[in-house]
């Protein structure tokens, strides 16, 4: 098609519908145009930014006609950091976006009929596998999104990256040469130049207090923060975590470098201004690179975990083991898949990409046996300690791929009643898949972050012989274009 607008044009749109990444998708004679900031509903003057082939960027000039659904985002960064997307969006209608944005990825990418939703532009006719007895496609439910009560400062973990520059944004600082001081806090929107930050509206008070009592004490001590351009400076990243429960915290100071100059003064500032701390690591990390973590983790001080609770099982949780980060939803989501898993406490279940154990002993309270499988080896003894903590003796734990692993159980001749998956971004190998057809368990549970990866897997499973019943999404991520949803598979 001949493209209907060129850089720098100006044009009137209907915003028809929402990103992930919270842009307004507009059209202009069917050509779409993404824009940061505009709502669906909205009707909106751009500037077109970037032309591409199928689709181009636009800037938000003024809005024409805004939708009721607009609030003036709380946070005074908003605009700058890339944290949040969706703050200028009032939280109910955050809760339907996310709801929505899960059934259009099952319907375009799942194949798969969703209550309540009209056959519209992606719907697809009934087939066969679709289809009950009475040739009536089988439909699935699709839950209104668990929202938070409370949804701001859910977070238990933060990351921030270092920098040397001028002060904070909200206070302001002087120019002159105390200007390039040490300074932490987020990457402006699109960019990796980081910009100072006292608060954030979605981060645990301790974490905010935290990162500024270390910022204080750097700067005190003379420490350098790390610069990606030269690979010189110290301190990358400041890391913290706090148990929301039990309120122990861990901090972490990722190091380009072994020697931290003044380390014992600064472990004893650290302690002094922060009284929970229960956990001082250091992680080196000398690569230039944007991973953060680098691969050798000490101790400086105190206990290598803190501890926290999640509906009363104990978790023991060390600097780089994965640990969901919105610890109330968490449970909220859990006790959903253990629901879903529909026990009565004889069952074998599986719990394949099972992290530090959390869904497996949930699910081991209700089962006869868990078996859990994860890849990272850390995770694996933190999952097998949090079992022996909390008294729990029929969880079986094992290090290595849920593809290669769960294929050589049910060669050993391991049958399970129910399996539970819960996959990072890329979702499910396509070798476990057929390892779940081949095992037949009576139903699958899948927990996912991400609703494509999670509809293409739901269809090889439709396919296979299972039939998506419910379907409950969870914000975990509140302001985030995340969504969080679990899912009950039975088999046909
Ligand atoms: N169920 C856990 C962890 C979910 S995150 C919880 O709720 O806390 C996904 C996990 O899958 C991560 O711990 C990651 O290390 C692990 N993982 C990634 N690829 C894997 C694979 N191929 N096999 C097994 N585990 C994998």
């Amino acid at each position: 098609m001949t493209i209907p607008v060129s850089k720098n044009d100006i044009a009137d749109l209907d915003i028809i519908g929402m990103t992930h990444d919270g842009e307004g998708v507009g059209r202009v004679e069917g050509y779409t145009l993404f824009v940061q900031g505009a709502l669906p509903g909205e009707r909106a003057r751009v500037k077109v930014l970037k032309v591409k082939k199928q689709y181009g960027y636009a800037k938000l000039l003024e809005l024409l006609e805004a939708s009721p659904d607009r609030v003036e985002a709380p946070c005074g960064i908003y605009k700058q950091c890339g944290g949040c997307q969706l703050q200028h969006m009032g939280y109910a209608a955050q809760l339907r976006w996310k709801r929505q944005h899960v059934v259009d990825n099952l319907v375009r990418i799942g194949k798969l009929h969703v209550a309540g939703q009209e056959a519209g532009a992606g719907a697809v006719a009934a087939d066969a596998d679709g289809a009950d007895n009475a040739g009536n496609a089988v439909e699935v439910i699709v839950h209104p999104t668990i929202g938070m009560d409370e949804p701001w400062r859910y977070r238990n973990k933060a990351q921030v990256p270092m920098g040397m520059g001028p002060g904070t944004l909200v206070t302001g600082a002087a120019d002159g040469p105390e200007s390039q001081r040490l300074i932490g806090g987020f990457y402006a929107r699109g960019s990796h130049r980081i910009i100072d930050m006292d608060s954030c509206l979605i981060q645990h008070q301790h974490n905010d207090d935290v990162i500024a009592h270390v910022k204080a004490i750097g700067r005190e001590l003379g420490i350098t923060a790390y610069d990606e351009e030269t690979g010189r400076g110290l301190l990358r990243h400041v890391m913290t975590r706090v148990g929301f429960v039990t309120g122990e915290i861990m901090v972490v100071l990722i190091t380009n470098g072994q020697r931290i100059p003044n380390a014992e003064r600064w472990i004893e500032r650290i302690r002094e201004g922060i009284p929970n701390v229960k956990s001082i690591v250091q992680n080196v990390n000398t690569r230039k690179t944007n991973v953060i973590f680098g691969d050798e983790t000490r101790l400086l001080w105190g206990s290598d975990v803190i501890y926290d609770e999640l509906d009363g099982i104990r978790f023991a949780i060390s600097a780089r083991s994965f640990y969901q980060v919105n610890p109330v939803q968490t449970v909220a989501l859990y006790r959903k898949a253990v629901e879903y898993a529909g026990l009565t406490g004889s069952e074998n279940v599986i719990d394949a990409y099972c992290g530090i154990g959390t869904i497996s002993l949930f699910l081991a309270r209700q089962a006869g046996h868990v078996y859990g499988v994860e890849i990272v080896a850390e995770a694996i003894e933190d999952a097998r300690r949090n079992a022996a903590l909390n008294g729990i003796e029929n969880a079986d734990f094992e290090a290595g791929a849920a593809e290669i692993v769960i294929p050589r159980w049910r060669k050993e001749g391991i049958v399970p009643d129910i399996i539970v998956v819960d996959p990072p971004r890329k979702g499910c190998d396509p070798a476990l898949l057929e390892t779940i057809l081949a095992m037949k368990p009576r139903r699958v549970v899948y927990v996912s972050c991400n609703p494509s990866t999670l509809a293409r897997d739901l269809r090889v499973l439709e396919d296979g012989g299972y039939r998506t019943v419910e379907v409950q999404p969870v914000d975990m991520f509140p302001h985030t274009g995340h969504v969080e949803s679990v899912i009950l598979m039975v088999r046909k």
